[in-house]
């Protein structure tokens, strides 16, 4: 039995069912999940180990529902700056095709040390090319290290150039090969308890990258153990187009068509979705994981993502891999989905005023979509906020600081308002991952060193 205790924080966002917001806040944990919150007052005075949180606020940990880890390695690539989703992937593939164990492993621990600075407590990866050797293994037992929640996605790519698809034939698997894997990290790996720190996911890639039989066998299997589906959808203009012109439907009919439609499926993107489809979503209970950096940086479109939480579709965030946005900061995706949003909102409302202009999105709806809806999204019910019970995730900043100067009248509008910063503290399931404004877990100066000479080696053509 362990315990421990944060209190006198300036102020706690619960995120509960009635998003209280506590002054002079704090928490008491035990065994790594939650045992009170309330007003420091309230809690017990003693525990193992207890911190004074004067000064800060204290926020549950964000959830990041999609990410390509892998892709760190190849950030800003010069050919690959300008380019569309499809033109990006064709020049990105040959550099992937020589990724090696090593290279996933040094990626892993870099983007979840880059999130974890930035608030995040779990987060979901989307591992679909295994060249070289390379298994999901390799991710899981690097994320073990970092210490975050991962939600590690079997992904796969079985639809060569040859047969129509967009990855060269080099990059996909045999199908057999891709569901017999699938079935041995399930049971080698998924964790389907509370506090669970890894879970499995079954994602073939994209609708441009896998076969039909392949998203049925997926979706049968993760049926079978419980595991929740994953893929991209409706991202791009592109992909519809691909999906009208090869399956005669719509990339979301396409998935009805599948059996990829339920409370156990979520989708990367969904930018290009119509007002059925929308409610297709609501109706089934798909979630999304709304990447908006990575949807700007590709030009891919502005998501409905205002009409989706009106038809009270589950919304996520996620930072998307690192090749197209180019950082794993959860706090600026936050901010990012908040100003899209409003981007959206106002060029939607042009026209209209006072009533009739549409509502924007605020600063807690976006923290809500990166803690309550990420949670959703990934099927959890002991995370996204603070509360008896949920685990112990959460991260503290210390608000005296240049960035939120002139802005505590609203603390937490200032956390999404004000330029994204590094947290102070980061703790997942009562351990603390980030203290101090530095990773318990991890070498960094090391890491980058490593991760840099990877990088190096992979764009060399080695
Ligand atoms: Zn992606």
């Amino acid at each position: 039995m362990s315990t421990l205790l944060l209190r006198h924080a300036a102020i706690l966002v619960t995120m509960d069912d009635h998003r209280r917001e506590i002054p002079d806040g704090g928490l008491f944990v035990r065994d790594g999940f939650i045992e009170q919150v309330g007003p420091s007052d309230d809690l017990p005075g003693e525990a193992d180990e207890i911190l004074d949180l004067t000064d800060h606020i204290i926020m549950p940990g964000l959830v990041n529902t999609h990410h390509h880890f892998y892709q760190t390695l190849t950030r800003a690539v010069p050919k690959a700056q300008n380019a569309n989703l499809f033109n990006w992937l064709k020049t990105l593939y040959p550099i992937w095709a020589r990724l090696r164990p090593e290279d996933i492993r040094i990626s892993t621990r870099t983007a979840l040390a880059e999130l974890a600075l930035s608030g995040c407590t779990t987060a979901s990866d989307h591992l679909y090319l295994f060249p070289n050797g390379a298994r999901l293994d390799d991710e899981i037992e690097a994320g073990m290290e970092v210490g975050l929640r991962l939600h590690a996605s079997r992904g796969s790519m079985s639809l060569g150039e040859s047969q129509g698809g967009l990855p060269p034939d080099s990059l996909v698997e045999k199908e057999d090969a891709i569901l017999i894997d699938s079935q041995r990290l399930i049971e080698k790996y998924h964790d389907p308890n509370s506090g669970a720190l890894t879970q499995i996911v079954l994602a073939p890639c994209s609708p441009f990258s896998v076969t039909a039989e392949l998203m049925r066998q997926s979706a049968s299997l993760a049926r079978k153990y419980g595991v929740h589906l994953h893929t991209h959808l409706a991202e791009t203009e592109d992909e519809e187009l691909f999906c009208v012109e090869k399956f005669g439907y719509r990339p979301v009919a396409y998935m009805e068509r599948l059996d990829w439609l339920g409370r156990d499926v979520w989708f990367a993107h969904s930018v290009h979705v119509n007002h059925e489809e929308i409610n297709t979503y609501a109706r089934t209970g798909c979630g999304v994981a709304h990447c908006p950096t990575s949807n700007m940086r590709l030009a891919s479109g502005i998501a409905p993502i205002q009409e989706m939480l009106k038809n009270s579709v589950k919304v996520g965030l996620g930072v998307d891999g690192s090749a197209s946005n180019d950082g794993s900061h959860m706090l600026e995706e936050v901010r990012q989905a908040m100003l899209v949003a409003r981007l959206r909102s106002g060029l939607r409302g042009a026209s209209l005023s006072g009533d009739e202009a549409p509502a924007l999105m605020t600063a807690r709806q976006a923290l809500e979509l990166g803690t309550r809806g990420g949670a959703a999204v990934l099927g959890r019910t002991d995370i996204g906020s603070l509360a008896p019970g949920q685990c112990a995730d959460f991260y503290a900043v210390n608000l005296n600081r240049l960035d939120y100067a002139g802005a505590l009248h609203d603390p937490v509008a200032a956390m999404v308002f004000c330029a994204p910063v590094r947290v102070d503290s980061t703790v997942v399931g009562g351990r603390f991952i980030v203290k101090d404004r530095h990773l318990v877990t991890e070498d960094l100066p090391n890491l980058v060193e490593k991760h840099n000479r990877a990088a190096k080696r992979l764009l060399e053509g080695q």
